[in-house]
């Protein structure tokens, strides 16, 4: 058995952030971080992105986050399976035990599968640096790549491995990629760059059923039609992994739920990233499966942890690059929401802000606009005293 005064389940992006957020208060303290993965934290937002666009890009200046830096001993490819609160001890799959002070719960998603397939080297649910290995290899090979899901990720992973010699078909069930986010004109203008690009399109479709063949997979969609591909990547999206705070008696509902601080109901027990539910000061109580947030909030975690005592008050934003076009957001992106569009360049340029119902703004998305983020959040924290006419020219490019 180790003790350790900090450990941190998950070795993903929270972790980095929060071990690096705990040496700005203890230089000396012990940290452990316990991962099921097999490579230490990097940014996972370059697995879709840069390492597919940027020939300069390499992992061990850009990615790896050298987390080692700040003397944190790791155990990787291990699995925590349970929480003893009161012994503060936490068991892993191979039956070591780990002992606590501080305990960080950083343990991110669980992807979604497919119906009828499970994680190969040909059905890839694309989380981690190994399925992006793979995904080069596929790629590099110009294999045909199916893959499905009508989020960012898969959108970004079709743009990534179009351009890199990989035939691309995409399967999306909304009627247009990216009509779940963007407003009409702005999706279809969106989706032309997929077809310029020769992705085969298949929208408005969901895979209903999915086999793994001796040399590819064949997919049925929900019309019925066929498609075969030598590998499939999955971006169905994530459910939080919560079961291991569920078991140990822990509050969860959408997420671990934790207070202002990062603190869930046990005192010793703080929970950070894409598992959190936490209320945002603007936005309300909420979980963000997003990079801004993951280091924002792991840096306060890792900070509380080493007794600070301080209120996360970072409202994320998050941002895609697919092809030549790049947004960053705030708040609740969704078509869903009636919208204001304000363009300097129709679809090329410009924000759009997403109101509920009540005329109230909910989100903003800034289209090809940068470093505007902190206008779209004062936008947001003064959305109830806006109208729909004040918008237009309230943020600029
Ligand atoms: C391909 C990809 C591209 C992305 N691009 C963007 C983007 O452009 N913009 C953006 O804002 N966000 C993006 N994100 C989301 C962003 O990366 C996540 O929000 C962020 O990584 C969350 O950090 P986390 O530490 O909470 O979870 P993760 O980084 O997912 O880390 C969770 C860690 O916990 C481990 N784990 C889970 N359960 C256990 C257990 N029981 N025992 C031990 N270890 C466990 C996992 O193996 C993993 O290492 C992207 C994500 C992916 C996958």
């Amino acid at each position: 058995m180790t003790d350790f005064r900090y450990l941190i389940v998950g070795g993903g992006m929270v972790a980095d952030a929060a071990a690096r957020g705990i040496r700005e208060l203890d230089a000396d303290g012990s940290i452990g971080i316990l991962s099921e993965d097999v490579d230490r934290p990097y940014a996972r937002p370059a697995l879709s992105k840069k390492l597919w666009t940027d020939p300069d890009f390499s992992w061990d200046d850009k990615v790896d986050l050298h987390t080692e830096e700040t003397g944190a001993q790791f155990v990787l490819g291990t699995t925590v399976t349970a929480i003893d609160r009161a012994a503060k001890t936490v068991t892993t799959a191979d039956g070591a035990t780990h002992g606590y002070e501080r305990l960080l719960l950083a343990t991110g998603g669980k992807p979604r599968g497919l119906p009828g397939l499970s994680p190969s080297e040909r059905v890839l649910d694309y989380r981690s640096a190994s399925d992006y290995r793979r995904l080069r290899e596929l790629a590099d090979a110009g294999a045909h790549v199916a893959v499905v899901g009508g989020g960012y990720i898969g959108q970004e992973i079709t743009a990534g491995i179009v351009q890199n010699g990989a035939r691309v078909t995409l399967v999306d069930p909304d009627e247009v990629v990216g009509g779940r986010m963007f407003p009409a004109d702005l999706a279809q203008a969106f989706q032309q760059r997929f077809i310029d690009h020769g992705v085969e399109l298949r929208t408005g479709r969901r895979v209903s059923e999915g086999t793994e063949t001796a040399d590819g997979v064949r997919l049925t969609l929900d019309d019925g039609s066929v498609i075969d591909a030598d590998a499939v990547v999955a971006g169905l999206g994530i459910e939080p992994a919560t079961q291991l705070a569920a078991d140990a008696g822990l509050t969860v509902r959408d997420g671990i739920v934790v207070t202002s601080t990062l603190l869930t109901d046990d005192d010793s027990v703080f929970a950070a990233g894409d598992v959190a539910e936490y209320p945002d000061r603007i936005l309300g109580t909420r979980r963000v499966e997003h990079v801004d947030n993951a280091q924002q909030q792991g840096r306060q975690a890792g900070r509380n942890l080493a007794d600070a005592d301080e209120t996360y008050d970072h409202t994320p934003m998050f941002y895609s690059d697919v092809f030549d076009m790049g947004y960053e957001a705030v708040g609740q992106v969704s078509a869903k929401l009636r919208t204001v569009e304000d363009w300097q360049d129709p679809t090329v340029t410009g924000v759009v802000y997403y109101l509920d119902d009540d005329d109230t703004v909910r989100g903003v998305l800034l289209w090809n606009v940068w470093d505007k983020t902190d206008e779209a959040r004062k936008v947001l924290a003064e959305a109830n005293a806006l109208t729909p006419d004040m918008l237009p020219g309230r943020i600029t490019p």
